[in-house]
């Protein structure tokens, strides 16, 4: 990815995209301790608007204070700095990646001199889990990877560290044929994706996992609320596997997945195997909502 034109915001300077480099030293890159977002900005009728900003950038904030790592700046100057990069790289609609991360100041678990840095970037992306999977949903397996538990990693940092379990989870599925990995906690309750929150259907009553050890997913906040305003209930719960085998509809949600159907489990079709009713409204509600056609919600977006 390196190698292209555009600009991206390194420790409050804007830089060519191929000059943002760091030393093969740099802590993070060693032991993983490092914390990040992933954003989008939609083109909508008034310009490109990046979708709730403000709760990222509080998460970042979080998932700093949970690894006790100091920024160096704030969130107005993050805020503007993602605003920035979306500016300066010309994009209409954008996938937003900002990172802080250990300098290569020291090394060793004990370095105690470590520079926090931060960088923002940008760049266009499609749909995560493809166009096809958008419309016909996807086929995921059980990962034999269980989720984080709480007292190992720290679940509601979205923490570069946290992803070696995902990326295990993933491959594992993408191995075995299938499109992405369904992850259970340490007692063997659906958990989440790789990098997304779960939904099931039964019955016209939508079902999500709490949010113990599953990391709290703006989507899925965003899904919460738009199925309240059209009356569907939501009931958050313990879920098992056979839950989802047995449901009428199943989808993930995530800022890069958005809203994907899930069409089969370990080998179960779910309901008709096809994108079901529910899913497919609350999918239309999520991107009229992103791209500003909503008639409600537009202090979601921020315009850049
Ligand atoms: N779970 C995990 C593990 C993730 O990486 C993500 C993506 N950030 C999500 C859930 C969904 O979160 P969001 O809707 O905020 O993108």
């Amino acid at each position: 990815m390196e190698d292209r034109d555009g600009f991206i915001w390194f420790d409050g300077e804007m830089m060519p995209w191929r000059e943002a480099k760091i030393h093969v030293l740099t802590h993070s890159l060693h032991y993983g301790m490092g914390v990040f977002e992933g954003i989008r900005a939609y083109k909508t009728d008034r310009g490109t608007a990046i979708f709730r900003l403000p709760e990222h950038t509080r998460r970042l904030f979080d998932s700093a204070h949970i690894l006790k790592m100091l920024l160096r700046y704030d969130k107005d100057t993050l805020n503007q700095a993602i605003c920035e990069t979306v500016r300066a790289n010309n994009l209409e609609s954008a996938y937003i990646r900002p990172i802080c991360f250990y300098g290569s100041e020291g090394m060793g678990l004990r370095a105690d001199n470590l520079q926090v840095h931060t960088v923002v970037a940008a760049w266009q992306w499609g749909a995560y889990l493809g166009q096809e999977g958008i419309e016909n949903g996807i086929r995921i397996r059980t990962s034999s990877y269980t989720r984080h538990h709480v007292n190992i990693s720290m679940c509601k940092a979205k923490a570069t560290g946290n992803y070696i379990n995902s990326m295990l989870a993933l491959q594992e599925a993408l191995a075995c044929g299938y499109d992405e990995a369904l992850l259970l906690d340490a007692e063997g309750y659906v958990a989440e994706g790789s990098g997304e929150n779960i939904f099931l259907v039964r019955d016209n009553v939508i079902y999500t996992p709490d949010l113990t050890s599953a990391l709290a997913g703006i989507t899925r906040a965003t899904i919460c609320t738009l199925a309240e305003e059209v009356g569907l209930k939501i009931c958050e719960k313990r879920l098992t596997r056979d839950e989802v085998y047995i449901a009428d509809e199943a989808f993930f949600t995530g800022t890069a997945a958005e809203v994907t159907p899930i069409r089969e489990l370990d080998g179960r079709t779910i309901g008709n195997g096809i994108r079901g009713p529910i899913t497919e409204h609350l999918q239309k509600l999520y991107f009229d909502v992103v791209h500003g056609r909503h008639i409600a919600h537009k202090n979601w977006l921020t315009l850049i």
